[in-house]
């Protein structure tokens, strides 16, 4: 039995689609368009891809984008001193500085100069906080998409054992924050993990956002489970010719669709669905910020 495939491109159009119904509304209703300004620093040729999208989609969705692009020799002061330009425009709602920065700049001092009520990336400790002690706030774009498709594709998640492989800062932490907001038992797993096989099939929901190519195989998911793979890898593909490569998750995603009740492929998966908060995230933004009625995705 082959389980349902989570169409993530499906659900980020939907998303997308409510945002900008939201977007429109703030105009009717407050006579204000919200804002994304999103900086890039240097000319690493994958960020310069995520920065025309990134401002693709929030035009399409309605809203203003501010692009700010400036040479990879930039000083630290300099950005800093644009981002605190950004925190005083009162028409900049959402301001993400893309990661990741060239070696001479202190990402985590970046971070930290970014008003909080306007860092819809989620990465600022004041919403790391925040999270964790269950106050409102600004999530991490990426794990906030998984929660959207696993509480779809699931019909309860209260009391579902989750197991989460990987803790990091941007995915594996606030994603098992996030979960636990859902009420669901929450493990998190890594690379000092004993018996990780057993502990996967421990899971009614597997995340997996490791960055190793296929590495949790089909017989370590439990059947039935809803597996949600993060993991964006490039791998040689021979068969499409030399030198060509394909995208795989960190799920073996043929061997896991079979015991699975339902799964992410990669891509089509998880990676549309991280704009697609991201814009969620900025009308999120201008309305606490503004005072507005918060909307809920
Ligand atoms: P990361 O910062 O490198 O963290 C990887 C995590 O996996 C770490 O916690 C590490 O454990 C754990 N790990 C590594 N090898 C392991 C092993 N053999 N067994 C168990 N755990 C192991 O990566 P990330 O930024 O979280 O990203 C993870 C993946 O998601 C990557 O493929 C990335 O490209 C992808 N990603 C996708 C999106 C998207 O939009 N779809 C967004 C962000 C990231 P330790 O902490 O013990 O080292």
């Amino acid at each position: 039995m082959t389980g349902k495939i989570i169409d993530g491109k499906a659900r980020a159009a939907k998303l997308r689609a409510d945002v900008a119904e939201i977007v429109a509304g703030f105009h009717k209703a407050a006579g204000f368009t919200p804002g994304l300004a999103v900086v890039l620093v240097g000319e690493d040729p994958a960020s310069q891809v995520y920065v025309r999208n990134k401002g693709r989609e929030t035009l399409a969705s309605g809203m203003r984008s501010l692009e700010h692009r400036l040479p990879a020799k930039t000083a630290e002061a300099e950005l800093l001193d644009l981002v605190a330009r950004l925190n005083a425009d009162d028409g900049v709602d959402g301001i993400l500085v893309q990661l990741p920065l060239p070696g001479h700049i202190s990402e985590p001092a970046v971070l930290a100069a970014i008003d909080p009520q306007k860092d819809v990336d989620g990465f600022h400790i004041v919403n790391v906080g925040r999270l964790s002690v269950g106050l409102d706030a600004l999530v991490p774009c990426t794990p906030l998409g998984c929660t959207i498709l696993a509480r779809e594709a699931m019909s309860d998640l209260t009391g579902a054992e989750a197991v989460i492989v990987g803790r990091s800062n941007i995915v594996g932490k606030p994603m098992a924050q996030l979960l636990l907001k859902e009420n669901c038992t929450v493990t998190v797993a890594h690379s000092r993990t004993r018996d990780l096989a057993d502990v996967c099939r421990r899971a009614d929901l597997l995340v997996a956002a490791v960055g190793r190519p296929e590495m949790i195989r089909g017989d370590w998911v439990r059947p039935g489970a809803t597996v949600i793979d993060v993991g964006i890898n490039r791998i040689p593909a021979p068969e499409k010719g030399e030198g060509k490569t394909r995208l795989v998750g960190d799920v073996a995603f043929a061997e896991a669709a079979e015991i699975a009740g339902a799964i992410t492929p990669v891509p089509g998966g998880v990676g549309p669905m991280t704009i697609a908060c991201l814009l969620a995230n900025t009308v999120t933004a201008a309305a606490m910020r503004r005072g507005l009625e918060v909307p809920r995705f």
